[in-house]
């Protein structure tokens, strides 16, 4: 994406071109844009870094607000803006991220004949619906998808896809593109970073080497398998009542955490969520013994109002 031009944004003239094509030999397409990875990340040209947390190795979203930062989405940690590349030391940073809505907008206006449908909810497509369009928009995982006669299959932008605060997000992409690699007759894979180490393993379909390489950093990274995760969120209408709340709980909880070993409790008093009209904050837990670390706050998680305990 650095060196074609657009013809619309996310949509190359390459890309553009084996749409064409596509439709002209009545074969399907499938155009791929994770909807919750929509934000920008930090990514280097040349080399193919992009900024991780060092905590949790996921990529980091850009924020301009309240001031230029690099957030984790998962840990919640916060860390300025490099100027230049830590691995190659270039200076071409780009900030690269995606807008889902325009998406299918641009699409009707390149290809006015086109039946085209944006899913944004897997569970509404039927076998029916999938034999009545020409393209498809999948804004969340589409390797579900059981599309007749693929004839093209575009990731609209990786390094997008892979912002969203998963740790499994990596082995989730390798496995949902190869998945396309035995449906689909072409795959295009959209990056402003092309040399991100994910698209160079899985367009060498080495997966012994993608799979020592992932299970190496979990370990390094104390992620599951290798320890287990948990978050609490807490909710509530009032925004101080969560506040109170979670300080509470999470500073017993950061307490507890000192006298167990391989323990660590997360949280940021001051990120909040707001869903359906309520605020809600977190806390993440690692441990490797942790229905023995979370015992003793067994009532207080259990019985507590607004409290949501989710196994990783
Ligand atoms: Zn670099
Ligand atoms: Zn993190």
């Amino acid at each position: 994406m650095n060196q074609i031009r657009p013809v619309k944004p996310l949509i190359s003239e390459v890309l553009f071109g084996r749409m064409q094509e596509t439709l002209a030999r009545g074969e399907k397409i499938l155009l791929s844009l994770n909807r919750r990875g929509a934000m920008s990340t930090l990514v280097c040209r040349d080399c193919g870094w992009a900024a991780r947390c060092p905590s949790c190795d996921l990529l980091m979203r850009v924020h301009t607000k309240p001031e230029n930062s690099l957030l984790c989405h998962f840990c919640e940690s916060k860390w300025s803006l490099p100027e230049k590349c830590p691995q190659c030391h270039s200076y071409h940073l780009v900030q690269s991220g995606a807008r889902v809505q325009s998406i299918d907008t641009h699409v009707r206006e390149l290809l006015p004949e086109a039946r085209i449908l944006l899913i944004e909810d897997l569970n509404k497509v039927t076998p029916k619906t999938l034999t009545e369009y020409d393209i498809f928009i999948g804004t969340q995982k589409i390797s579900s998808l059981p599309i007749e006669n693929l004839g093209l299959t575009a990731f609209l932008l990786v390094e997008s896809d892979l912002a969203v605060p998963d740790y499994d997000i990596e082995e989730s992409m390798y496995q949902q593109i190869r998945h396309f690699f035995y449906r689909s007759r072409d795959i295009i894979l959209q990056t402003r970073s092309p040399k991100l180490p994910l698209i160079t393993e899985v367009t060498s379909g080495n997966f012994r080497s993608f799979f020592q390489k992932t299970v190496t950093e979990r370990k390094q990274f104390h992620l599951p398998p290798f320890t287990q995760m948990v978050t609490v969120y807490i909710s509530d209408s009032s925004e101080s009542v969560v506040q109170q709340r979670i300080a509470s709980t999470a500073s017993s909880m950061i307490e507890a955490a000192k006298h167990t070993s391989d323990t660590t409790v997360l949280y940021d008093h001051l990120l909040f969520e707001k869903r359906a009209g309520k605020y809600r904050q977190k806390i993440l837990i690692r441990s490797p013994n942790m229905v023995s670390f979370l015992e003793p706050f067994r009532a207080q998680l259990v019985r507590g109002r607004g409290i949501e305990v989710e196994w990783l």
